[in-house]
This record gives structure tokens, C-alpha cells and sequence, in this order.
């Protein structure tokens, strides 16, 4: 009997973790066992066409929100080219609601944790028996692995330099100590442990296999401060000259001093955390049973901002239960002013399984039925405004997380925070920014990363015109240290003398012993070279008195701050 367990990732870079604990679960008596990995933007011809190729007895799906209708899709195809092939289902988006969409194509359905039921199950359908009723009474009782120690290692199977340039996914621990009713990770299970050297030795595959970041699935990472403390310190001393980043998944609330001590001592670049806010207001957090230490939260996240060691990822959720678009609006500028490096809006989802989804009517949620089960509305937020908050996340993504314009941000949020008008807080600022976008009609359409330049340009012009002048020397600032492309755009090199290619080869000849005193490698390579790694520019900066003064800057290719992926810059003249 041959077995294929599909994963379906949500893009080429991502792995899946699921699939090789499975395929290590299952032993001889399973029959043959292959893992096939696909991601959602192949065609589904394509996927179909490669599981079929394989002439499986059995086909084992591995579901998520990202992924159930495309697995729908092509179980239905499968079942109707070959109606033997048996379909199994597995995984959080058919554990819950006897099986979601999967209910009536799968043949078979596990709920909660697969490791212990798939080997179970082809086991039976190996030696030609099919499940009674008893057995799949088992496979829809939702279960967890007590004890984690008992599972195989799935980190075998991955071969050095096999993920180069992806991202892999390791756990330390699975299930969460909280209780947000938003999440499943609370219907999921307790929080167990795996033993730290069992983490160690998939660290050194995962190391091996070449993956650019190894993230740490675990739901709170920082739940237990002295293991995380350990893990951070194995990964400090033993990885910190590879060039792979460790991301942790925190409750910055939780952070201590000592662990805050830990991460601020990290290389810069070997470590990202991605830490959820969600909301500001003790209410909504209260209303989904999320631990309320919102100051403290922020107040350590400046913290480990302030070490510019780690790049941090923040997050909010619009359409929670007693936030208002005001509410919100007071959530999001709070949060921006952190300038963490990245600052993610999601949505509010309705998921299957969740404590918030059977609480939904009494907040009078309206939601997709369709997967991710975005909300639309509540009684608190109306379509139009969640809508405006979409538009509002498609400008922070482009001028802000796009890392492109980072200086411009600051210098915009420092200027306007002196005034009072709404429009000049960061939500209204941007809120202001979206309504042009969409006037304008770029907001539904692709934009060229030079031209958001412009578009910021002509929008403080229109706006804010007091700003416009000085921004563009904060724009071409950033232009220099985040685009390569020496075609600076017209309206951002004016004033430049180091545009060109001329008179930038003229300049950097003329420079060349004052850059290699600050860049002494710069020494050891032709003039060509230096051409390509290192771009210049003049800028008119405001000083501390408030006059404007004049200065060129250099900017290194050749050395890309691993935090920010931004090129270094050093003053000149
Ligand atoms: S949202 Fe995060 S902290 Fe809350 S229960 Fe889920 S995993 Fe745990």
C-alpha cells in the first residue's frame, strides 16, 4: 500500500514541520509512506497531476485555513478519478465541526493531533482491514500527545542545504498557557515540553539544511522564561557566526529584565520576535480573555527596540469585541509609535473551534463563511469601517513595512505629533493617506517601488506642504540605503551632484582615502568594485538649532544591516 501525505503550504518559502512528524510516525506495517510538498500559488492541475503520478492507495491531506479549498478541490478530483483511493484529512481547519469542509469528501477525519491516529489507521488499511466504528469514533475525538518524548524525530529526513532560502519550522513546546477565545491553540491542549536536547539536535538539521530563518512555532515562546532563556543562549553561543535568523513567537508582557538582557545581547540580526499586541484596551482584551498588561508590553518592546540587535514584529487585530473605529484609530497610533520594524494589521477570523466563534452572535459578528472567516462586521465596527481600515493596511504595508521609507516616517511622525488635528496623529495620517491612494486609484493596483516615492511626494504637497520640502531629502535618504538601483527619480536626485554615474565615479575617486578610513575593506578592492557596493548623495538636514545644513552621505551595499535590510550609511562631508 502506498501512502502520499500532501502539504499544501501558503507560499514556495515555507516548509511544513506536520508532514515529517507524521511520515516519521508511521513505521513498516503503514506500507510505503511519501511526503509531497506543494505550495497555493502551483496550479492545481499541476498538484493533482503529481499526487496521481505516484499511484497512491492513499492520500492524506494536512489542512490549514490557507490551504482547505484547495484541498477540497482536489480530494474531489482525486475521489473522481479513482474512487479507491481512500482520502484522509488532517490538521486544525477539520478538527472541529466533524471535519468543516472536508466533511463528506474525506473517508477518514483526524482530529487534534495526527501522529498517534494516521500510523493507526493505515496500519488497519494495510493489512486490507477498514476502521470500525469504534476506531473512528477514536479519529474524531479530538487528543493531543501527552508525552512528546514518546514521538520519533522528524528532523532526519532533512537533508544539509535541502531548505536553502526558506524558512523551516522547529518547536520547542506545543499548546499555549493562555486562553484568547479568538484561538484555537486553548481547545488545542495543555502546554507540554519537548526535552531540550531533542530541540539542540533539530537546530544543528535545521542549521545544516541552509534555511534563511528557523521558526519557533511555539505559541508563547517566553512562557517559561528559563527555558527560553536556554534556547537563546544555545543559539547565541553555538549559531551566531551562520547566517541562518531564529524567529520566536513572545508575550512581551511576560519579557524580564533577564530575558530582555538575553535578547539585547544577541548578535544583531540572529534573532527576530514577533510579538502580539492585538489591542490597547483592557475591555476588548478583557472580552477575549487575553492577559491585560498593555504599558508593560510596550514599555519592554522600546526596550528591545532601543538595542537595535533584534528586528521586531508587532501586531494588532482590527474588529475585536468592543473596539470602535475610534478605539481602533487609538490602538494603532499607540502602536506605531513604537517604529517597531514591522507593524502588522490583521484581521480579525472567525475560526472553527474557537471559543469567540460560539460567542459570535452576541457580538453580533458577520463574518466570510469561507476561509480565513475574516469578520466583515460587529456591533462595535461597521463594514465601511473595517473596509477603511483595509485600505489603511494596504499604505502601511507600502510605505511602511516596505522598509523604503523609514527615515520619512519618523522625521512625518515627529513633525505632525506637535499638532492636534486628527488628521495629524498616526492613524488619521494615514487614514488621510489611504483616502488619496484610492482617489488617485493606486490604492487596488500594484505600485512600483519608485514610484511611492512620488506618490508620498505629491500627497504631502497636497496635505501637508509645509513637510514636503524636507521630507524629500529624508525620501532620497531612504531611496540611497534601501533601493541599489542608482536611477535616482528625477524629482529625489535634484539637488544631488552624485546622481550620475559620472560624477559619482568622480566623487567616490576623489573620496576614495576618506571612505576607506571609515570603510578600511574598501582598501582591497578596485575602484570598479567600490563603484557597485558604495552610492553617495548631499542632503540639506535640519541640525538641532533647526537650521538647515548641508552634508553628503555615503551609503554601503556591501554591508546590509542584517536588523533592518536597510545599506549602512556613514556622514561624509
Ligand atoms: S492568541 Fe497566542 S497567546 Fe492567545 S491563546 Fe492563542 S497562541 Fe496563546
Amino acid at each position: 500500500m502506498k501512502t502520499t501525505i500532501i502539504a499544501i503550504n501558503s507560499q514556495y518559502v515555507h516548509s511544513n514541520l506536520a508532514v515529517n512528524y507524521l511520515k516519521a510516525a508511521c513505521g513498516r506495517e503503514c506500507g510505503d509512506v511519501l511526503v509531497l510538498e506543494f505550495s497555493i500559488n502551483e496550479s492545481l492541475k499541476s498538484i493533482f497531476r503529481r499526487i496521481m503520478n505516484e499511484k497512491p492507495d492513499v492520500v492524506a491531506f494536512s489542512c490549514y485555513i490557507w490551504n482547505i479549498e484547495h484541498v477540497v478541490k482536489l480530494a474531489g478530483d482525486i475521489k473522481k478519478a479513482d474512487k479507491e483511493i481512500i482520502v484522509i484529512a488532517g490538521g486544525p481547519e477539520v478538527s472541529f465541526e466533524s471535519g468543516g469542509l472536508m466533511s463528506g469528501i474525506a473517508d477518514y477525519i483526524i482530529c487534534g493531533e495526527g501522529e498517534e491516529d494516521l500510523p493507526l489507521i493505515l496500519k488497519l488499511l494495510n493489512s486490507g482491514e477498514r476502521p470500525c466504528e469504534n476506531t473512528i469514533r477514536r479519529l474524531q475525538t479530538h487528543k493531543v500527545t501527552e508525552d512528546l518524548d514518546s514521538l520519533n524525530f522528524p528532523y532526519d529526513s532533512i537533508k544539509p542545504g535541502s531548505l536553502k532560502d526558506r524558512i523551516a519550522y522547529v518547536e520547542a513546546s506545543r499548546g499555549c498557557p493562555f486562553r484568547c477565545s479568538y484561538c484555537i491553540s486553548p481547545v488545542i491542549g495543555k502546554v507540554r515540553n519537548f526535552d531540550l536536547d531533542w530541540v539542540y539536535r533539530a537546530l544543528d538539521i535545521l542549521v545544516e539544511s541552509e534555511a534563511k530563518v528557523i521558526k519557533f512555532v511555539d505559541r508563547t515562546f517566553n512562557a517559561d522564561e528559563q527555558r527560553a532563556h536556554r534556547i537563546l543562549t544555545h543559539i547565541k553561543q553555538k549559531y551566531s557566526e551562520r547566517r541562518t535568523v531564529f524567529h520566536f513567537e513572545i508575550d512581551p508582557g511576560l519579557l524580564t529584565g533577564n530575558l530582555i538582557d538575553c535578547l539585547s545581547s544577541m548578535p544583531p540580526g540572529l534573532v527576530q520576535i514577533e510579538a502580539g499586541i492585538q489591542s490597547i484596551h483592557e475591555k476588548t482584551l478583557k472580552a477575549v480573555k487575553r492577559v491585560y498588561h498593555v504599558d508593560n508590553a510596550l514599555s519592554n518592546l522600546e526596550k528591545l527596540l532601543a538595542g537595535r540587535n533584534i528586528h521586531v514584529h508587532v501586531d494588532l487585530i482590527a474588529g475585536l469585541p468592543y473596539e470602535s473605529f475610534s478605539d481602533f484609530a487609538m490602538s494603532f497610533s499607540r502602536v506605531y509609535g513604537l517604529f517597531a520594524h514591522h507593524f502588522q494589521l490583521g484581521f480579525l477570523k472567525i475560526l472553527r473551534g474557537s471559543r469567540l466563534k460560539e460567542e459570535a452572535g452576541s457580538h453580533g459578528y458577520r463574518y466570510r463563511d469561507y476561509p480565513p472567516y475574516e469578520v466583515i462586521s460587529n456591533n462595535y465596527i461597521t463594514a465601511d469601517e473595517l473596509l477603511e481600515i483595509g485600505g489603511i493596511e494596504a499604505c502601511l504595508n507600502l510605505f511602511y513595512n516596505s522598509g523604503r521609507l523609514v527615515s520619512t516616517m519618523k522625521y512625518i511622525y515627529n513633525a505632525l505629533k506637535k499638532h492636534e488635528k486628527p488628521e495629524c496623529d498616526p492613524f488619521g495620517f494615514y487614514r488621510a493617506l489611504a483616502r488619496y491612494m484610492r482617489m488617485k486609484g493606486h490604492l487596488d493596483s500594484p505600485v512600483k517601488a519608485s514610484k511611492t516615492y512620488f506618490i508620498l511626494y505629491k500627497f504631502l504637497e497636497e496635505k501637508f506642504p509645509h513637510l514636503a520640502k524636507e521630507a524629500v531629502e529624508y525620501m532620497r535618504f531612504d531611496y540611497y540605503t534601501s533601493m541599489k538601483n542608482t536611477a535616482v527619480p528625477a524629482f529625489l536626485s535634484k539637488g544631488s551632484v552624485h546622481a550620475g554615474r559620472k560624477t559619482r565615479y568622480k566623487w567616490i575617486a576623489e573620496n576614495r582615502e576618506k571612505l576607506e578610513k571609515i570603510l578600511p575593506r574598501l582598501s582591497e578592492i578596485p575602484l570598479e568594485e567600490i563603484m557597485h557596493q558604495i552610492h553617495a548623495s548631499s542632503f540639506k538636514f535640519a541640525n538641532e538649532t533647526g537650521s538647515m545644513t548641508d552634508c553628503v552621505m555615503a551609503f554601503d551595499f556591501g554591508d546590509i544591516c542584517p536588523v533592518t535590510g536597510l545599506a549602512r550609511s556613514y556622514r561624509i562631508e
